[in-house]
């Protein structure tokens, strides 16, 4: 049986073209971008396509589009084998995480992909990375898809969506899963590491969870921080969650009034995630006396979460609406392969 794949393209360097005016990059149709691609029709599948009304660079992204993306997916699921989402690369981790969390029960490939030069470029990555990705949403066995899960594929290598992060800015190699192996390699066979994936996850039907909060807050702490610079930011209004990048495992400095601050938030119900600020390595609250304080206050932790993930998973929780200790919960768990299971404990 042919596999059925549809391609929904957001925008992205992948379908630019140079605006000769400016000569800045812009995205133009996904008519002149299967132009570009011929070798589309020796696929052994067939494909449609779903485009944005308006491609967008994907630092345009908003949760809205998250959703758009999902509810494309929802409509056409059962018509389809696998989806692939062409999509720019910048923001490329936080789209693919998010939707990882919105999607329950996901039987189906998701595949995100993307590339650093445009298709029309003599040099173009997009040919690969866009014919590959389509093989690998179209991988069955026993027919069923092998794959059940959001992933990003880029470069010959396939990654957990939610496990994924963009490295490099000029280099064709432009992800890397700090945390998690690589679920494929594509060489001269194209190789799913099948213990890697996540299972089917139930028989329940698809469903997508729409709503989504991003009063969350991100802060990056450095040696010898302004004061008054924290405070305004922590002080923010309407903000749920705060997720402080911290040092190493997770350790900030130790100023009282810094530690008052933190407390006085985590007395007002807002949540307060430790992230790190290591690639690598997770977090682990109270190995050191510089993280006693945000232990005893309750701060909750990603363990090794990308950050791209640690803020897509808070949009996702907060959305929910959960009292304080089933987000703590419910953030602390593995929900769908994001992070290296920990059992919960208070
Ligand atoms: N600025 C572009 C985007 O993320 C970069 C890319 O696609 O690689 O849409």
């Amino acid at each position: 049986m042919q596999t059925k794949i549809l391609l929904i393209y957001t925008g992205g360097t992948i379908g630019m073209a140079k605006d000769y005016g400016d000569q800045s990059l812009k995205p133009f149709n996904f008519d002149n971008l299967l132009k570009q691609i011929p070798e589309l029709n020796l696929l052994d599948c067939s494909f449609d396509y779903y485009s944005f009304e308006t491609p967008i660079d994907s630092s345009d992204m908003k949760p809205e589009y998250w959703i758009n993306i999902a509810e494309t997916i929802e409509k056409n699921y059962n018509d389809y084998n696998g989806f692939v989402v062409l999509h720019g690369t910048d923001t490329m981790a936080y789209t693919a995480s998010a939707l990882s969390f919105m999607i329950d029960n996901l039987d189906k490939p998701i595949i995100f992909t993307g590339s650093q030069l445009p298709i029309g470029d003599l040099r173009t990555d997009a040919k690969e990375n866009l014919i590959t990705s389509i093989q690998l949403a179209s991988l069955q066995k026993d027919n069923r898809p092998i794959i059940n899960e959001v992933c990003i594929y880029f470069e010959y290598k396939l990654f957990r969506a939610n496990r994924a992060t963009k490295i490099n800015a000029e280099n064709f190699d432009a992800f890397e899963s700090p945390n998690y192996p690589k679920i494929g390699v594509s060489g001269v066979h194209l190789e799913v590491k099948e213990d890697l994936l996540l299972k089917k996850q139930s028989s329940k039907t698809l469903s997508i969870n729409k709503n989504l909060n991003a009063d969350v807050g991100v802060l990056k702490i450095f040696p010898g921080m302004n004061r008054s610079f924290i405070e305004s930011v922590l002080n923010a209004p309407t903000m749920k969650a705060f997720i402080i990048e911290a040092f190493g495992t997770g350790n900030i400095f130790t100023d009282q009034w810094f530690i008052d601050l933190l407390k006085e938030k985590v007395e007002k119900g807002i949540h307060l995630i430790i992230n790190t600020q290591c690639a690598g390595g997770m977090v682990e609250i109270g190995r050191y006396a510089t993280s006693d304080a945000l232990l005893e206050m309750g701060a909750i932790s990603s363990f090794d979460l990308t950050m791209e993930a640690a803020i897509t998973k808070a949009i996702y929780l907060l959305g929910q609406n959960l009292n304080r200790d089933e987000f703590r919960k419910q953030y602390e768990s593995n929900l769908k392969g994001e992070l290296r299971h920990h059992f919960y404990s208070n």
